[in-house]
């Protein structure tokens, strides 16, 4: 495996009922750097100034971590679940992009923000879970 990542790998994940996102592959320390620094940010959003100038940290906002996450390794989705148009009533999707004007909403920090709960903790644990490619196993032999 190259430890270098010099071209962004992607990885599929099909969501069921003709869903998709696809997640870079490998996070690197640019990605870590990104999450760390959101990280950073909402803790200065908690952080308190004293009388004395004294800056005090109240906490750290764990929930940009997951965000952050989310969107550094969202690189695209598509399906009638990520549809600019609501198909909850039954209206036929269109994948093409044809003439019934479907097509992917935008991928912002908004519409990442505001994926349903069960579909982002879903998607934050495959990321977590790293590359799910085998590896050669550190100084084996063939
Ligand atoms: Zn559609």
């Amino acid at each position: 495996m190259r430890r270098v990542v010099t071209d962004v790998e992607l990885r599929r994940v099909d969501l069921g009922d003709g869903d998709w996102v696809d997640l870079k592959r490998r996070l690197t320390v640019a990605d870590r750097e990104y999450i760390n620094n959101a990280v950073s940010e909402a803790s200065k959003i908690g952080a308190r100034e004293g009388d004395d100038g004294e800056v005090t940290v109240t906490g750290v906002n764990w929930a940009s971590a997951f965000g952050a996450t989310l969107r550094r390794s969202i690189v695209a989705w598509g399906g009638p679940g990520f549809c600019v148009h609501d198909h909850e009533d039954g209206s036929p999707h269109s994948d093409d992009g044809g003439s019934n004007g479907c097509g992917p909403l935008p991928l912002t920090s908004a519409h990442i923000a505001a994926l349903d709960d069960g579909t982002a903790n879903r998607l934050a644990a495959i990321i977590n879970a790293g590359d799910p490619r085998p590896r050669k196993e550190e100084g084996a032999h063939p």
